[in-house]
């Protein structure tokens, strides 16, 4: 993830205006929110800026995908979106109890997908996500 000051600086180039909302957006983000949903990214960002429509939030995370500076995760038990701020190809897992997606630090070089199987799609990217119990869940509700 860049720094607020360089989402600015390309915001910028791309001839977007930067609005104070904007800045707080890209501040939030670069505090590290671990692959927070737009809703989160709203809540955090109101904080500071009461009067902020969820518009706005939205919005400008679309157009944060759009120039490749977060990537779209789906979490497909709330069929939300959450937004990744580590852009390059990584896996996660997913807890299905609390929802938490973290990394995991661990590329799986024999991944691939044969040509007959690909259907014709120039592959881009691909991304594995788990799907389990962290440990907190376990605790709270072994299974
Ligand atoms: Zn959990
Ligand atoms: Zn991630």
């Amino acid at each position: 993830m860049k720094s607020a000051e360089d989402m600015v600086a390309l915001f910028r180039q791309q001839g977007l205006k930067i609005t104070p909302q904007r800045r707080a957006i890209f501040e939030t983000l670069a505090e590290g929110a671990v692959h927070p949903s737009a809703e989160e990214v709203y809540r955090r960002v109101q904080e500071g800026l009461p009067d902020i429509s969820r518009m706005t939030v939205y919005n400008t995370l679309r157009e944060l995908v759009a120039l490749g500076e977060l990537v779209e995760v789906e979490d497909v038990s709330s069929s939300a979106m959450r937004y990744d701020t580590e852009t390059g190809n990584h896996h996660h897992l997913f807890c299905l109890g609390c929802h938490a997606l973290v990394d995991v630090d661990q590329s799986f070089e024999a991944l691939e997908l044969p040509q007959a199987a690909a259907a014709g799609y120039r592959i881009v990217r691909h991304q594995v996500t788990f799907y389990g119990y962290c440990p907190t869940c376990q605790k709270s509700n072994p299974r």
